[in-house]
């Protein structure tokens, strides 16, 4: 178990390899633009692409129009690798990580 300075630390090392697309759709939301369909045999599966940073929203759709389920497929250089699910702390880190580079 890594202490949270040393996870914090890790953390902004990754951030400054990371695009700044990457940590816009982060701190703000994605932008689903394109998204394409196809018929199941059990209704439908919906993939929706973010226009920004490539990540995908996969939605599977019964007959009826209710979500089954739905996962992401994140391209490279999205994930934080090693500290499992963001905190506040580590959202506020990314988030001035961009805002630094902006300003
Ligand atoms: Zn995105």
């Amino acid at each position: 178990m890594i202490g949270a300075r040393a996870e914090l630390n890790d953390l902004l090392d990754q951030a400054a390899e990371m695009g700044e697309y990457v940590l816009e759709c982060r701190d703000v939301g994605h932008i689903w633009k394109d998204w394409t369909v196809a018929r199941l045999r059990h209704g439908f599966e919906q993939t929706m692409r973010c226009s920004q940073c490539g990540t995908e929203r996969v939605r599977f759709i019964d007959p009826e129009g209710y979500i089954d389920s739905s996962h992401y497929r994140y391209p490279d250089g999205y994930l934080v690798h090693g500290l499992g699910r963001l905190t506040v702390d580590h959202r506020a880190a990314l988030r001035l990580e961009l805002l630094q580079r902006s300003a």
